[in-house]
């Protein structure tokens, strides 16, 4: 969110210095691997939809800047009972913004994809428009198209923040930086600061793992979409194979929060114990597909209370602006997230309704 933000900072002309501790790409958030899930549909709730209808522009925008791939629409498949959180949802955000999403009855679900051995209770969706973002290409560019644009990008640790002086300060291990705004886009490492508003943000530990073997063509990105699934309490997710290393084998993962950990603990190497958990999780989504785990990763996600994203500005004058408790689904967001937290920087609103996400709903 940062790197998005310092895009969308440097490319209205604001003067933009961002700090990280670790270099990009570093795997110890929440955004490194090399894709992400992006849909339309937003099962969630229909109010995100506006939001990603400005993120599909702006990760267009992106793609424009860059050779590498940045956005994949290579679609979507949803999987579940007809009246599950996930087919309810979907269908509930297309019908309210008039989205292409096609119903797949059992038999008909069963007889495209066989080896998700599909039960007599499930149906399917297809939605076009969703597909996939190539996340670190996209930290990338979106790092390279800011400092093109004049911004500052510094691998410094941020060690303490004096938000009621004016100018604000920032105080780093190298340096102390006078700031008219700031916007604060920790990741788990928010947890305490929104702890102290009043706000629990649980940070666990998720894994991932890709898969390949006998049946990995059927799971080619020219035969098999992005997909969702809810089976048995999981809701398991992932995203097809493909030609380039990138998409090396299908991604299987689970988006129910893993287990508990400290905010600053180090990300450990993904267990015997986990890989047995991916396994059986691929076994559950594809009973009748030939596949085996060939590489896995570990991640962390920052949940909310309510799994929805916390956006909102501390009351200091100008506001200092914060985003973070993206609960393991923000990343199709980020360019539109970027573009909201530098309008409420410097107007103290946005043009994308966000109130839905502010502090406020948990008072
Ligand atoms: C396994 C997994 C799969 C996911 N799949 C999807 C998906 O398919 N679709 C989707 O939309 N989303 C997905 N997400 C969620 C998405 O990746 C996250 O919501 C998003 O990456 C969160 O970004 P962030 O900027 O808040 O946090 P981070 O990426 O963790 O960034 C926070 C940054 O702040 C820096 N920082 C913290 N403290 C300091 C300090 N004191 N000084 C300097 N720097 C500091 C950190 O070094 C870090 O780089 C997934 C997440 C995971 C973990």
């Amino acid at each position: 969110m940062g790197s998005a933000a310092a895009w969308q900072l440097a490319y209205r002309g604001y003067s933009t210095i961002g700090f990280d501790q670790f270099a990009p790409l570093h795997n110890l958030g929440s955004s490194h691997g090399k894709t992400r899930i992006i849909r339309k549909a937003y099962f969630e709730n229909p109010k995100f939809v506006s939001l990603l209808n400005r993120a599909y522009e702006l990760w267009h925008d992106l793609q424009s800047s860059t050779k590498e791939p940045i956005i994949d629409l290579c679609g979507g498949l949803y999987v579940g009972p007809a009246h599950c959180d996930l087919i309810e949802g979907t269908l509930e955000a297309a019908a309210i913004h008039g989205l292409d999403c096609e119903r797949l009855s059992q038999s008909e679900l069963q007889e495209r994809y066989p080896f998700l051995c599909v039960r007599s209770d499930e149906i399917g969706l297809i939605e076009k428009d969703a597909g996939m973002i190539f996340a670190e290409n996209s930290l990338v560019a979106m790092n390279s198209l800011a400092s093109a644009l004049g911004a500052t990008l510094l691998r410094e640790k941020v060690l303490h923040l004096d938000l009621l002086a004016s100018p604000k300060l920032i105080v780093t291990s190298h340096r102390t930086v006078k700031a008219e705004r700031v916007i604060l886009t920790q990741g788990p490492w928010m947890a305490s600061i929104f702890e102290e508003l009043g706000v629990k943000v649980k940070i666990t530990r998720q894994t991932v793992g890709w898969f390949n073997g006998k049946d990995l063509a059927h799971f080619h990105r020219s035969a098999f979409p992005v997909y969702a699934m809810e089976r048995d309490g999981l809701f398991v997710y992932g995203i097809p194979s493909g030609d380039s290393e990138d998409l090396s084998g299908v991604k299987v993962a689970c988006h129910n929060p893993g287990p508990v950990i400290d905010p600053h603990s180090p990300v450990m190497p993904v267990s015997t114990q986990e890989e047995e958990e991916l396994k059986n999780l691929a076994a559950l989504a594809f009973p009748g597909a030939n596949l085996s785990l060939s590489h896995f990763l570990a991640c962390k996600y920052s949940n909310s209370p309510d799994g929805h994203f916390l956006i909102d500005v501390l009351p200091s004058d100008p506001p200092v602006v914060l985003a973070g408790g993206f609960s393991g689904h923000g990343f199709k967001f980020a360019p539109v997230i970027g573009e909201i937290l530098v309008s409420l920087a410097f107007e103290g609103k946005s043009q994308h309704s966000v109130d839905f996400l502010s502090l406020k709903r948990f008072a």
